[in-house]
């Protein structure tokens, strides 16, 4: 069985796929996917998103704000009461990205760094976003003890220096389906050097649907295309692959319910 580590279950176009979140959550379960996590990218529509899962026993959530949707202050406070509901297994995704963004540093920064301390107080693990803005990352972390609370860079693509630094902070890293593209050759070296025990998988549906789905609408089922391509590229049977990956996810967020009632 395999896991979704970070999904936005409630930003799928349902019309434009013809399918309902039912249906959606029925074809990945049909590719071995056992679980889901939610991923919130604003307070403000944490709520809605939460009630639109809540009735999926297989489905977790985190709660946080990603730095593109961050335009003004964080409301700390109100991330707080938010997160500390019991579905809420991550805080997140928060992070640094420079690349779509020129002008709000500052302001994410602030939020980052806030994220972090609202993990570290809930002592629930971190998802970290972060694209073009390694060395701001790896120092806020620091900073802010981002090691006590733990957590994923999910949808990694920088190199493996920034990897390695992550890593020595005991985070573990998440990789989605840009690794089956052809030109992430970068990536796909990065990939091999992961260790095995801290290596998440992920779809970041409904963005960057994996090879051979690409220029569709991303959806959990397809996380298993990102498992096989993964295991072929480590060398390793898909089956150990997804033992493995699974093992990290439940105890990276070590709130959630295993399926399989077994104990990491
Ligand atoms: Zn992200
Ligand atoms: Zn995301």
């Amino acid at each position: 069985m395999i896991v979704d580590s970070h999904c936005h279950l409630d930003r799928l176009d349902f019309d434009k796929l013809g399918l309902s979140l039912d249906d959606v959550l029925a074809n990945a379960r049909a590719k071995q996917v056992e679980h889901f996590l939610c991923v919130s990218v604003t307070l403000e529509q944490f709520p809605s998103m939460l009630e639109k899962i809540s009735q999926y026993e297989d489905v977790s959530a985190s709660c946080g704000v990603h730095p593109l949707d961050q335009k003004d202050k964080l409301d700390a406070d109100r991330l707080i009461q938010l997160a500390n509901h019991d579905k809420v297994v991550a805080i997140g995704e928060t992070g640094l990205d420079y690349y779509y963004s020129k002008d709000t540093h500052q302001v994410q920064q602030e939020s980052f760094a806030g994220h972090i301390d609202v993990a570290n107080q809930l002592q629930k693990p971190l998802i970290i976003h972060t694209r073009d803005a390694k060395a701001d990352t790896i120092d806020i972390m620091r900073a802010h003890n981002a090691q006590d609370c733990g957590g994923v860079l999910h949808c990694f693509t920088e190199d493996w220096a920034m990897a390695k630094q992550a890593l020595d902070l005991g985070f573990y890293i998440s990789i989605s389906g840009i690794v089956t593209f052809k030109n992430a050759t970068a990536l796909q070296e990065v990939v091999k050097q992961i260790p095995m025990d801290r290596l998440l998988i992920e779809t970041d549906s409904p963005y960057l649907a994996p090879v051979p789905h690409r220029g569709k609408t991303n959806q959990p089922a397809y996380v298993q295309d990102v498992a096989y391509y993964i295991a072929d590229l480590k060398g390793i049977s898909y089956k150990a692959l997804a033992e493995q990956t699974t093992n990290n996810f439940y105890s990276l967020f070590n709130l959630v319910k295993r399926q399989d009632g077994r104990t990491t």
